[in-house]
């Protein structure tokens, strides 16, 4: 069994350029394990926290002081490392530590574990034997929080090729589309700089509904039909645009405002017209009542809870209740460490919750969660299409393809 020698926590840089950490976990003197921590710009109210006091040094302070009390572990042991971190912060959101530490030194031990066992990291997270890829989902148009003034208040406008057979096609076909909208914004408009939000989608000056519309046109240009060959799908972080006081959805950008039944009327609108397969954050991170209405009429559409749900497997027992979402989003650091978003995949594995495995809109290279979409039988993987964060985990993606060991794509 390999034990964990040293460990090691650095200040780095994340995509948008911000302050994040990376840790380094090794094992038996040689098996290094790498994590560099990533971070959102639409945050969830009850997500763990990053940093205390939002200081990437004051974490690395905490670590250095106490990185004694995990050498001599199983690298492998998640469970583990994750308790032994737990007697450093029992906080529920990771305020003393920082949630950053729990993601990064967690799978750093994975990949470390991974090293010395000379076994990938999906097969380490999972026993089952049935493993498939899920179809990448990447964001094709940004607006809202993820791009400048003049974009849609809606956040993402994704794609996925939901008919493709192979892991390598669904993500060329998310590459045409992509490539397809870029050739229809530059037509349309003499004056688009090929101008790109966070997660690599472009960011032309539209409007909701005709950012929509050309997405649609791309597909359809390149021959797919909408619910077939690709679908479409969207990412409203509707807390983006909630406004408490109003009791109302503010859309700045466009020009209007929605009460609570018209925000339930415009996102079923958008479904239909535009076929989504997928609705993420459609309605406000406390609207879990409205989630369900959403959640009951339409059976077939992936109602994804993202600030909703913030990994959290309280609050997706909550949720549950109500049948508030039939799919959910996992991201690790919202969790905090990589043992709580395996927990929590569990619970929603059980109560058949489509889990789509997701980046975070500040990433590093790492690709660690291309495996872990894997491990958890997730439906989708949403990590972007263009720039190399992003790129990343779909190239490891291909990268897994040659082991063999994955027999085709999931069901959705
Ligand atoms: C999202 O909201 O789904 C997302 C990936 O963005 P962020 O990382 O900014 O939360
Ligand atoms: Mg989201």
């Amino acid at each position: 069994m390999a034990r964990i020698t040293s460990i090691r926590g650095r200040l780095l840089y994340n995509s948008r350029g911000n302050k994040t950490i990376e840790i380094d976990v090794i094992s038996d003197h040689k098996c290094l394990g790498r994590v560099c921590a990533p971070s959102g710009a639409s945050v969830g109210k009850h997500e763990a926290t990053s940093f205390p006091e939002n200081k990437p040094e004051k974490s690395l302070e905490i670590l250095r002081q106490n990185e004694k009390k995990f050498v001599g572990l199983d690298p492998s042991n998640l469970k583990l490392i994750h308790e032994n971190l737990r007697t450093i912060d029992s906080t529920t959101n990771y305020s003393k530590i920082g949630g950053s530490v729990a993601f990064a030194l967690t799978i750093a031990s994975i990949d470390s574990a991974s090293k010395s066992l000379e076994v990938p990291i999906f097969k380490l997270l999972s026993t089952d034997s049935n493993l498939r890829f899920p179809f990448p989902l990447g964001n094709i148009l940004g607006g809202g929080a993820h791009a400048g003034p003049g974009t849609p208040d809606i956040q993402e406008i994704l794609v996925c090729a939901i008919g493709s057979k192979t892991i390598r096609d669904s993500i060329e076909v998310n590459f045409a589309v992509h490539k397809e909208l870029g050739k229809i914004l530059a037509k349309r408009d003499p004056g688009f700089t090929n101008g790109r939000g966070d997660e690599g989608g472009w960011a032309p000056k539209l409007k909701n509904d005709e950012a929509l519309e050309v997405c649609a046109r791309a597909c359809e240009q390149l021959g797919f039909t909408l619910g077939k060959e690709v679908s479409l799908g969207v990412d409203f972080a509707s807390s983006t645009q909630w406004n408490e006081k109003k009791n109302k959805y503010v859309y700045e950008r466009a020009g209007f405002e929605n009460s609570l039944e018209e925000q339930i009327e415009f996102v079923s609108s958008i479904i239909k017209e535009y076929k989504l397969a997928y609705a993420e954050d459609a309605v406000h991170e406390e609207a879990f009542d409205e989630m369900s209405i959403l959640t009951k009429k339409f059976p077939n559409v992936l109602i994804t809870g993202d600030d909703l749900l913030v990994t959290n497997k309280e609050i997706l027992k909550r949720a549950e209740k109500i049948k508030a979402c039939n799919a959910t989003i996992l991201k690790v650091n919202q969790a905090g460490s990589l043992y709580d978003a395996l927990e929590f995949a569990k619970e929603a594995t059980k109560n058949n919750i489509k889990i789509i495995t997701s980046h975070r809109s500040g990433e590093s290279v790492d690709s660690h969660i291309s495996h872990i979409g894997i491990a958890t039988k997730s439906k989708m993987l949403k990590v972007g299409i263009v720039g190399g964060e992003r790129i990343a985990k779909l190239n490891e993606l291909l990268r897994i393809s040659e082991y063999d060991l994955i027999r085709g794509m999931v069901e959705i």
